[in-house]
């Protein structure tokens, strides 16, 4: 805990404990379906921090036993081509979810390759199915990074219902998630972005702030409303070292509660991710069992022509 007494709100230990039930989960999926559960990470051209990301969910993936692989593009990718890929990846029995690398090349739109995803298999939930139904309050599957900033509150015990909370941040991915998670958990939520026009007064009444602009030091110590709890969804590089979007030094004497970047909200993307996949794996074993089953007990086929020539015996499909 710092001087300041701020609560540190990390997300190694929760993410530990995420990893210990989700290895637990593989293992009885293996033993029931003779296969561990599969990732797939779709690679269009070879963008360093991503892939660095990637290769910590590869990692993880090994640790916990999901067979998890690399799906690289060579060379000169194409919309169409992974488009193609994806597919390829959809009708794949052997592999529960897909996520793609991001950024993408600036040639490749991001929504033909969201649409391509199919979305049983979408564990990053980026299709627009899954935004839909978290939209809407339903169970889809959820942007990691969003979970992940919603359940560090849940998990560290913060109350989130009747509280005033700030996002700051409207992408697809991060921030606008992130403000329907809150919403769903009876939050009364604020949504801040560029043009924003008074962003420190919208902050300084809040109880609970998510930060997600890629800015670092964007929201300082002064600004915050004493005791407001912080989670802070930044990633940045500035001289060489991981720093997020809060000004920590500032905000750790006024916050009772705040994430540490490195450590904080990130860990625990990467576990909730596994979660999602485990998720995604039975939902489709379960599928695929229900539908073998249906064709089992299906009646066999009446014939179709006095003839008796069905559409089995034709050789149609
Ligand atoms: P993004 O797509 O670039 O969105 C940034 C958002 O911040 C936009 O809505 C933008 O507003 C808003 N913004 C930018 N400058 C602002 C300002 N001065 N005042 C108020 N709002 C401002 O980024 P993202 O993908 O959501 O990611 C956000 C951050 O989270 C990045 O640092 C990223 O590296 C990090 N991240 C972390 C994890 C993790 O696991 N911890 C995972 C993914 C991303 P407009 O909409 O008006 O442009």
């Amino acid at each position: 805990m710092p001087d300041s007494g701020a609560r540190l709100l990390e997300g190694g230990p929760i993410a530990s404990e995420i990893r210990t039930a989700v290895a637990e989960d593989v293992a009885t999926f293996t033993a029931a379906n003779g296969r561990p559960p599969g990732l797939a990470v779709v690679i269009v051209g070879r963008d360093a921090p991503s892939t660095v990301y990637l290769e910590q969910i590869l990692r993880g993936c090994t640790k916990v036993g999901i067979h998890a692989e690399f799906v690289e593009l060579e060379g000169e990718a194409t919309e169409a081509s992974v488009a193609a890929t994806i597919r390829t990846l959809n009708a794949d029995p052997a592999v529960d979810g897909v996520i793609v690398q991001m950024p993408l090349p600036p040639t490749i739109r991001l929504r033909t390759v969201i649409d391509a995803i199919d979305p049983a298999k979408d564990i990053d939930g980026i299709h627009p199915l899954n935004a839909g139904l978290l939209r809407l309050g339903y169970d889809g599957f959820l942007p990691a990074t969003a979970h992940a900033a919603v359940e560090i509150l849940r998990r560290s015990g913060i109350e989130i219902a009747g509280r005033d909370a700030v996002v700051i941040g409207r992408s697809a991915v991060v921030g606008m998630p992130a403000a329907f998670l809150l919403v769903k958990e009876d939050a009364t939520v604020t949504v801040c972005h560029s043009r924003t026009r008074d962003l420190a007064d919208h902050v300084s009444r809040a109880d609970i702030v998510i930060v997600a602009a890629g800015r670092p030091g964007l929201v300082t110590g002064a600004m915050l409303k004493p005791g407001a709890v912080v989670v802070d969804v930044g990633i940045n590089l500035v001289d060489g070292h991981v720093v997020g979007d809060v000004d920590f030094a500032s905000a750790v004497g006024v916050a009772s509660a705040i994430t540490p970047v490195p450590g904080g909200v990130g860990p625990l993307t990467n576990a909730l991710l596994l979660t999602h996949l485990i998720r995604a794996a039975e939902h489709q074993a379960t599928t695929r069992r229900a539908l073998a089953a249906a064709r089992q007990t299906a009646p066999s086929p009446r014939p179709t022509a006095k003839s008796g020539v069905t559409a089995a015996h034709r050789g149609d499909r």
